[in-house]
């Protein structure tokens, strides 16, 4: 199949990669020419423009970094729909807010094209191994025709709902993680400072009621689990700068909804204060360090 794909950066290049190694033709496009020259070596065709990309192409596929980009990229005068055949599939996987992604799909629709949103989890690991979980908003019909080619990225491929359910599920999931790994981190910090041996605690924790995937798989107490940034000086994570973007399309889509998130809210301003310390590139979990002595 031939397919336009967009925004080749963390995410997007090892999702691109996986589709080439698929059997794919790939038209790339993204503003950085080095992603643009390695993945032409593999097979890739470099595009002009979105709209270039999208001319031709039987599938787009866009990983952007915000709402903005995906507003540019779709509607801009060089935009994807400028180039887009009618009938054409088109998908989104960036994490953005449901408002705009709903927005966008309806300015798609006007020209005949059925777009729908499916952010991901699972991380850089998960774009490399082809194991990331898409949250799929889209008609019944799309999702038919974009499951194949997703399982070709992903491992579970859920299908949530219409246009904007995608963002939805994944915004209150990072919502979630986000409140969890700040719990996590001060149950740690307070065993730690009151005496107890964090491996035994963390080992309490993980068979008790207090277990979450922020306990048992990240712990952000370096050493309990070495698979985790925290055993890693909190690199090559999930970055505290991203979360901060998640909780922010949390919280503004609550004050939409006129629903209350207190501990997002809270959360929120933690990683807000981590990020202006000069954090916001450390994986997530570093949170913890705001509750504990410098060494
Ligand atoms: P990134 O910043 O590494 O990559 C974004 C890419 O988009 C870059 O290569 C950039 O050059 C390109 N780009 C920006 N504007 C463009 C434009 N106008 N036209 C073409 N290309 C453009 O970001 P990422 O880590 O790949 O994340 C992409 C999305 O996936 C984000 O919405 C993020 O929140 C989400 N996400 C990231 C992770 C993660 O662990 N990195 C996990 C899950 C979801």
């Amino acid at each position: 199949m031939r397919i336009a794909f967009i925004g080749l950066g963390n995410m997007g290049a090892p999702m691109a990669r996986n589709l080439i190694k698929a059997g794919h033709q790939l038209n790339l496009f993204d503003l950085n020419q080095a992603v643009l020259s390695e993945l032409a070596q593999l097979g890739g065709q470099v595009s002009a423009s979105p709209k270039d990309a999208a001319a031709g192409s039987e599938l787009v596929i866009t990983m952007l970094p915000a709402a903005a980009h995906v507003r540019s990229v779709y509607l801009g005068d060089d935009g994807v729909l400028a180039g887009v055949r009618p009938g054409t599939p088109t998908v989104d996987c960036s994490t953005i807010d449901p408002q705009t992604a709903r927005e966008v799909s309806k300015a798609a629709a006007a020209k005949g094209v059925d777009m729908g949103d499916a952010p991901v989890s699972g991380g850089t690991g998960g774009a490399a191994a082809g194991t990331l979980t898409f949250m799929v908003g889209a008609s019944a019909e799309l999702f038919a025709t974009l499951k194949p080619v997703l399982e070709q990225m992903g491992r579970n491929i859920v299908h949530c709902g219409e246009v904007g359910t995608g963002q939805i599920a994944k915004i209150c999931n990072n919502l979630l993680l986000g409140i969890s790994m700040i719990g996590v981190s001060e149950a740690m910090a307070l065993g730690n400072a009151l005496g107890i041996d964090t491996q035994v605690l963390a080992g309490i924790i993980n068979s008790s009621t207090g277990r979450c995937w922020s306990s048992d798989t990240y712990n952000p107490w370096p050493g309990i689990i070495e698979t985790a940034p925290a055993s890693r000086g909190y690199t090559g994570g999930f970055g505290a700068e991203l979360m901060l973007k998640d909780l922010g399309l949390a919280t503004e889509a609550a004050r939409q909804a006129h629903q209350p998130v207190i501990m997002g809210a809270l959360a929120q301003q933690l990683y807000q204060a981590m990020s202006l310390r000069g954090d916001g590139g450390k994986d997530f979990s570093a949170i913890v360090e705001g509750y504990r002595k410098k060494d």
